[in-house]
């Protein structure tokens, strides 16, 4: 099957849905990125269908995306979420997420958060070690309130993906070391207002296989039954996000696959079983849509200067991530091997290398996969207003976040005074 299948050629001209993307570069202009709401349902129903009649909570990590629009549209598809800031409490809660299907990871949460945490009665806090845990406590109990926690336990597994987005190992910044959880989760009457409802760990992004997830799986279970053994009820595991999504060619599981092996480690246990999918859900239901300035051959290299940067999507700067780039509209005739590059001040600002296109300025291109982690990550660098968010359905395209304008981006600047 095609990696897009809600954005595809119809007679040479790439659409999404049923709009050519030409249409939407007219009327909202580039950069623009462009999400296919057939695209984020028809991947949340495939977790709901993996999952079948089993007890589960499905939280999707707002960090990958987080305009209203998509929120409000997982929200009413049953969808829950994991934030990792007040920010995006916010904005799961103004984009009527349940408050209870609300989940707060994050190694460096701050009073001020875990106060509107708890005051919105959310579902769980993720927390990440004994000073969060301390500080959690004394606040909830200043509230008069008991707060529901899981331990973020680090299960020293190698997630074999970009070192910059492995979290599961022993000397990354997050979690508590596992050995020491179950003294932790023991110490029940120290944290008075603490109630231990949960056991969760999330260890990296973009991974392609399953082993990394069934040994951690396994690890956090053998930490259950000890937990289990002392008599702690534990309602449920929750096993991250991190299934990677295929940008080129990757062999990857399936969601299915990955659902199906996460429920084997659990077992016959009677828990329900949390995951915080970011990047699998909405990754592939977006491209970023960019139009060619110039061409420009040099005696070393054929450029593409495109009017998207790497502030618009950072992922080929920071991980030297690939993205397929597609034509808008095909051309027949010889191709030319291009940098396709951005306006920014920046050797690192390229979103592609080397890609055979044949192409003129003024060509219409779509960055393809940056659904998740494209617009989320976005910047002003170079002072250059964020781009159009748009969502199409069916024929209809709606404007879910207008192009930033020059006056709202200094618009929170002051001068001294004279
Ligand atoms: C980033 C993150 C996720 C989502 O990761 P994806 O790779 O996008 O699925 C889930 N949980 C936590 C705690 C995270 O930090």
């Amino acid at each position: 099957m095609s990696n897009f299948p809600h954005f595809e050629y119809k007679q040479d001209i790439l659409h999404a849905e049923q709009v050519p993307l030409e249409t939407i570069a007219q009327k909202f202009g580039t950069p623009c990125y462009v999400y296919s709401r057939a695209a984020i349902s028809a991947t949340y129903h495939e977790f709901q269908q993996a999952f079948a009649d089993d007890d589960y909570l499905v939280c999707y990590a707002v960090k990958a995306n987080s305009n209203l629009a998509i929120l409000n549209l997982l929200a009413k598809l049953g969808c829950g979420f994991d934030i990792v800031s007040g920010g995006e409490l916010q904005r799961a809660l103004k984009a009527g997420g349940d408050p209870q299907k609300i989940v707060f990871s994050g190694v460096g949460k701050l009073a001020d958060e875990m106060r509107m945490a708890l005051a919105a009665n959310i579902l769980c806090f993720n927390v990440e070690s004994i000073g969060e845990l301390q500080l959690l406590n004394q606040i909830a109990a200043a509230m008069n309130m008991t707060a529901p926690v899981s331990l973020r336990v680090n299960p020293d597994v190698d997630a074999r993906t970009h070192p910059y987005i492995s979290t599961g190992l022993k000397e990354n910044k997050f979690g508590i070391p596992i050995e020491e959880a179950e003294h932790i989760y023991l110490s029940t009457d120290i944290f008075s207002n603490i109630r231990f409802i949960g056991l969760d760990c999330h260890i990296g992004s973009q991974l392609t296989e399953l082993d990394p997830f069934v040994q951690a799986g396994e690890r956090l279970m053998s930490l259950l039954h000890r937990l289990q053994s002392h008599n702690l009820k534990i309602n449920h595991l929750d096993l991250g996000g991190g299934l990677g999504i295929r940008y080129t060619n990757e062999a990857l599981p399936s969601i299915q696959d990955y659902v199906t092996a996460l429920r084997k480690t659990l077992g016959p246990m009677k828990l329900r079983l949390v995951i915080e999918p970011g990047r699998s859900l909405i990754g592939n239901a977006g491209l970023l849509l960019t139009r060619t300035a110039y061409i420009k051959h040099t005696p070393e290299r054929h450029f593409a200067i495109v009017d998207a940067a790497m502030n618009d999507l950072m992922r080929p700067s920071l991980y030297k991530a690939y993205h397929q780039i597609l034509p808008i509209n095909k051309r027949s005739g010889g191709s030319c091997n291009y940098q396709i590059v951005g306006p920014v001040c920046e050797t690192g600002d390229f979103l592609g290398h080397d890609r055979k296109l044949n192409l003129e300025a003024g060509d219409l291109l779509a960055v393809m996969s940056a659904g998740a982690y494209g617009m989320s990550m976005s910047s002003n660098y170079n002072s250059r207003p964020r781009a159009a968010e748009v969502m199409v359905d069916g024929q209809t395209v709606h404007l879910i976040r207008a192009r930033e304008t020059i006056d709202q981006m200094i618009a929170p600047e002051a001068i001294l005074p004279s």
